[in-house]
């Protein structure tokens, strides 16, 4: 299975990439992480990374094709993969369609989840992070079991500093512009399928896995 998970920051595809992944257990393969990994590893490409980060842009596409080719190439993705947060921008999905060419494999579906701006504004001041493991929280929709720390390593729950109101309006400026033309680009080539990203986690858990089969 070979997957792309499509939407605004916060539409919820780190979450449901996560139970897809684990359900046909293929690899997650999120940019935002490995640029976070990067950021906290004080890397040459997470210092560059995070000066675009902080200010809700995306990083430019030169920094981020490469790494996801090198991802792709490796032993574990040759059963599948889910690509999340990559592409999110039209040249991006170029390169990937170049890269996915060379290795003789092609997309099975696009995922697009759906989630209108206004209810992005409202959750993304819900969303928790956990700042060793990454795993993500919201504290209404999918709150953790101890106030402030991680179920999985107990690590401490932090918010994103790209998670503030101001950031997030203009990562949703930049995701109209630059990123919501792959649904026409995925359309086209008759890749795309769209769910209702407003419903509860588990419903839209269950469509997708209805829409990609057992
Ligand atoms: P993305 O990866 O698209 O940026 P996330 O998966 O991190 O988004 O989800 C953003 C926030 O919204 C998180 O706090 C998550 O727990 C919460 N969330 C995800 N899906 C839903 C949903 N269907 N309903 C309510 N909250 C959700
Ligand atoms: P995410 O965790 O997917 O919300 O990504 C967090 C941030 O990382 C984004 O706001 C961008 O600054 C950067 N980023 C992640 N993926 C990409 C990408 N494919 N292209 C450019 N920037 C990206």
């Amino acid at each position: 299975m070979r997957l792309i998970m499509l939407g605004a920051p916060g539409a919820g595809k780190g979450t449901q990439a996560k139970r897809i992944a684990d359900k046909y257990t293929i690899p997650h393969i999120s940019t935002g992480d490995i640029f976070r990994a990067n950021i906290k590893n004080e890397t040459e490409l997470g210092m560059k990374a995070k000066t675009y980060m902080d200010k809700g842009l995306l990083v430019p596409d030169d920094l981020v094709v490469d790494i996801v080719a090198d991802r792709l190439n490796q032993r574990d993705c040759d059963k599948g993969f889910i690509l999340d947060g990559f592409p999110r921008t039209i040249p991006q999905a170029k390169a990937l369609d170049e890269a996915l060419q060379v290795m003789d494999i092609t997309l099975d579906y696009v995922i697009n989840v759906d989630v209108p701006d206004e209810a992005i504004v409202k959750r993304m001041a819900g969303r928790r992070a956990c700042s060793v493991c990454g795993a993500t929280y919201h504290l209404k929709h999918n709150p953790p079991k101890k106030e402030d720390q991680c179920d999985v390593c107990h690590g401490t729950l932090i918010q994103r500093d790209d998670d503030k109101e101001e950031t997030v309006l203009k990562r949703l400026t930049v995701y109209h512009e630059q990123t919501k033309p792959l649904i026409d680009y995925y359309t086209k080539k008759d890749e795309l399928v769209t769910v209702d990203g407003t419903r509860d986690i588990d419903l839209v858990t269950e469509e997708i896995i209805r829409l990609l089969g057992d």
